[in-house]
């Protein structure tokens, strides 16, 4: 991403880095395009934002939030769950925006409130990142929270502490950060983020006030997307790639390496395909020392074989990959359902491997052995059939 970084990396941060602009726009305030000012503004505002509420998809959160905020309901914690990039930190963001804004229609997203929030200098507002190894939330950086929840604030009406994946935070950390739920100052609001809750203590969450954020719908997507100046066949093509991950897909907006990358993914499945068992366990080996582009993989074949299986089940409002769709179709017309549902069967099977830390490179080996072979995937004008291995 290049531009404007409406999250600096401090003095937003308490300890380790910032969230930066990457993460932030990413997960779908969606103001890194266009304009001149860090703030997200109305005339930037997704097709669905609520009065001033800068965020795309959402609108029951949004609705009930602004509702409780409207009739003096501020909890002293909250707690946003759902699957990465969906936008749980953007809502955290602009939640911190509502809280200290000094217009009656808050979040009004002009105000030097507002203003200095969403540039990451409000010294009321910070995010509090995990650091060190694991990159999770560690005691000291809690016990640093808990000094700095003590002091009144210096210049809004709250104290806003944002802990993003708070489900990674060390066990002493999260008991820590219990003690400031417990007895929360009546000055402090934290807002945490999760993605897997179950990781977190029961007494934590049960003081919070949670939100399950939901995928953000297509339709939506792919409005707010052509908002800001993207071509229709793209956007339909990011607003399916992303799974309702509205942070995915503006991240792919501002970053065409993203887009690249998913091409020479694609190219290499198609070639795997036809691939003998030397070249398809060379590839096992290089997803053994790779996990990040081993998840990657994984979650670009499953939705290739999902698309497979909606064209076998002739459901083509299903498929993903509606640019792919030349080549799909081919290799749809010489693919049973059984075979495309046993391939995802087998993906399913990999992805519980490799989460129970079995070793990788035999999981996609195995994986790589129940794949069909399919000959000439690529080339429309020689002989194609799978032949079963
Ligand atoms: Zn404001």
């Amino acid at each position: 991403m290049s531009g404007r970084r409406p999250f600096g990396p401090l003095p937003l941060s308490i300890g380790g880095e910032g969230v930066g602009a990457q993460r932030c726009c990413a997960q779908g305030m969606g103001w890194g395009r266009g304009g001149s000012s860090d703030c997200p503004s109305r005339a930037d505002s997704g097709v669905d934002a609520i009065m001033g509420w800068n965020v795309i998809g959402h609108e029951w959160v949004v609705s009930l939030l602004r509702q409780r905020l409207t009739s003096g309901q501020v909890a002293h914690a909250y707690l946003f769950a759902g699957p990465p990039q969906i936008g749980k930190t953007t809502l955290a963001i602009t939640l911190a925006q509502a809280l200290n804004c000094a217009e009656p229609d808050a979040p009004c997203g002009h105000c030097r409130s507002c203003v200095r929030i969403a540039s990451g200098l409000h010294p009321d507002v910070q995010i509090v990142i995990g650091e060190g190894v694991g990159e999770s939330l560690k005691i000291d950086q809690v016990r640093s929270l808990q000094r700095q929840a003590s002091l009144m604030p210096y210049e809004g009406r709250y104290r806003v502490f944002i802990v993003p994946r708070a489900d990674q935070a060390t066990l002493e950390a999260a008991n820590s950060m219990l003690k400031i739920l417990e007895e929360p100052p009546v000055h402090v609001v934290l807002i945490l983020t999760a993605t897997h809750t179950e990781a977190l203590p029961p007494t934590v969450v049960s003081r919070c006030q949670r939100f399950e954020l939901k995928p953000v719908p297509v339709a939506t997507m792919e409005a707010a997307l052509q908002q800001r100046g993207v071509p229709l066949p793209k956007a339909q093509l990011l607003a399916r790639l992303s799974g309702g991950r509205i942070g995915w897909a503006m991240a792919a907006m501002e970053d065409e390496t993203i887009l690249r990358q998913r091409e020479q993914d694609l190219e290499q499945l198609t070639r795997l395909l036809a691939a003998d068992r030397v070249e398809r366990f060379d590839f096992a080996r290089q997803m053994g020392q790779d996990p990040a582009a081993s998840r990657r993989q994984i979650e670009l074949w499953t939705s290739w074989w999902r698309d497979l299986l909606a064209l076998c089940l002739h459901r083509p409002d299903y498929v993903t990959h509606v640019d792919q769709m030349e080549t799909l179709s081919r290799m749809a017309a010489r693919c049973s359902e059984l075979q495309a549902w046993a391939v995802l069967k087998a993906l399913q099977t990999t992805v519980a491997q490799l989460e129970s830390r079995v070793n990788a490179q035999l999981a996609w080996e195995s994986l790589l052995l129940q794949l069909p072979a399919f000959r000439h995937p690529g080339n429309p004008r020689e002989k194609e059939q799978f032949v079963e291995r």
